[in-house]
Order: C-alpha cells, then structure tokens, then sequence
C-alpha cells in the first residue's frame, strides 16, 4: 500500500508541475494587443492645409486603412477612431474637445493595446521637413514604440528629413492622457513642397504605412503585457537622451 501511496504521490506531483508549466506557459503567451489607429482630424476638422491644397484629414485616413489592412492581414485586431471622413464623437456639428475624448475613451476599452495617432505637420516656415514621432507621456513603453517606429524609418525608408523622437508636448490632450503605448506620428510636412509632393504620391504611403507597421511589429514581438507597466520617471530620463527640436514647436498640430 505505501509503495502505491508513493507511485500515486509522484503522478499527482506531475499532473500539477504540468498544469503550473502550462499555466505559466499562456500567461507569457498573452494575447497580441489590440491596434488602434487615430487618423487625425476629420469631418469639419481638416487639420493642415498642404502647399499643393492637400487636406492633412485625408492623408491621415488613407494611411491609417492602409496600415490597418496590413495589421489585419497578419491577424491583429484592428480598431481605427474613424474610418470614413467624420469626426468622431457621433455628434451633429464639430467640437473639438468632444471629438478628442471620444478618441480617449475608445481606447480606454482596450487595455491591452497599442495607440497610433496619424498625422501630417504644418509649419509656417516652407523649409521645415521632415518625419517625425512623439510618444505619450503616461506609460513608459510609449518611447519604446516611438524608437522601434524610429528605427524602421531610419533602416527602411528615405524622408526629407528623420527628426529625433520626441516627448509629446503636453498640450497635445491624447498623449497626455493615454495609459496605453502611445505615439503621434508626424508624417511629414504637407506645407513643404517635398515633403507634400511625397505624401500626396500612394505608392510612397504605400511604402510608409509598409514601414510604419514593421516598427510597430518590431515593438510588439518584444513585448507582451501592454497594459500597465512604465511611469512616467522613465520617459523623463529618457527624453534627456533626446535632443530638443525646437521647429517642431511650430508645428500647427501642437496648436490643437
Ligand atoms: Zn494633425
């Protein structure tokens, strides 16, 4: 009896080492994160104006759906804040605020996620250029997004100019308040000529939306939990890495 007390002792420690080793195994295979997509602006809310009479709403849009088709067909579950030209509050008549909080609590329902806001910079200086990311300010991982992105750009793209990675600035409310990784990227800017002339060209969307989505991959296959981790002390030491860019300052975006 005591040597099948034994045996039935080592089964049943197996049988839990293998349920623990399971268990562990798909917590570290959380699901992959949601991926929202901001296309800035929209409806009533233009944004920039380009040099050739571009809206920056409309370049927003078509490289937002061409990145989603790309997250889509690799299996991610895709949520853009507006998918047709509209803002995006639901609301007859535009607010501008209102519109902004309905971009936050869209993303506040998904907690395992990663938020990509699109858009186009303004200058009121023809000659300033250029690609650029800043990353939200509430979860330390949104500079990591904004690096990775960085990062595909640099090793896979030619811009006007691939300006440094940047904390957003705390008037832009989105970046502020997101507790998820989230970045703004600035395309380009649509008030330059080359830069307009690029990003009115749908091949060269084609290929940004191509580059931005690998980036974005890049950062995702290194991490797993989304939801919570990093304060904001990591950012601060982080953007003192990071030089300061003051064009960028000019940027109509940061007006709204
Ligand atoms: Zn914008």
């Amino acid at each position: 009896m005591k040597k099948n007390h034994r045996v039935f002792y080592c089964f049943f420690v197996l049988c839990l080492s293998f349920i623990l080793v399971m268990a562990g195994f798909c917590v570290s295979a959380s699901a992959p994160p949601v991926i929202i997509l901001d296309p800035g602006h929209g409806g009533e809310d233009g944004g920039a104006v380009g040099i050739s009479g571009s809206v920056e709403k409309d370049l927003n849009l078509d490289l937002a759906k061409k990145m989603a088709e790309l997250f889509s067909g690799a299996g991610y579950e895709v949520i853009l804040s507006r998918s047709g030209d509209e803002d995006t509050d639901g609301r007859d008549g535009f607010y501008k605020r209102k519109d902004i909080l309905a971009r936050l609590a869209l993303a506040e329902q998904y907690p395992n996620s990663v938020f990509i806001s699109i858009h186009m910079n303004s200058s009121t200086s023809e000659k300033d250029k250029g690609f650029q990311v800043f990353y939200g300010l509430k979860n330390g991982r949104s500079s990591e997004l904004a690096e990775a992105i960085y990062a595909s750009v640099f090793k896979n793209m030619e811009v006007t100019r691939l300006r440094e990675v940047k904390k957003a600035p705390e008037t832009v409310y989105l970046m502020k308040n997101l507790t998820i990784p989230a970045v703004l990227i600035e395309c380009g800017f649509i008030s330059n000529r080359s830069d307009a002339t690029l990003l009115n060209d749908p091949a060269y969307r084609e290929n940004l939306a191509f580059v931005l989505y690998s980036g974005i991959v890049d950062f995702i296959e290194k991490r797993t939990d989304l939801s919570s981790e990093g304060e904001e002390e990591d950012i601060l030491t982080g953007d003192q890495n990071i030089l300061a860019t003051s064009r960028s300052q000019a940027s109509q975006d940061f007006v709204h």
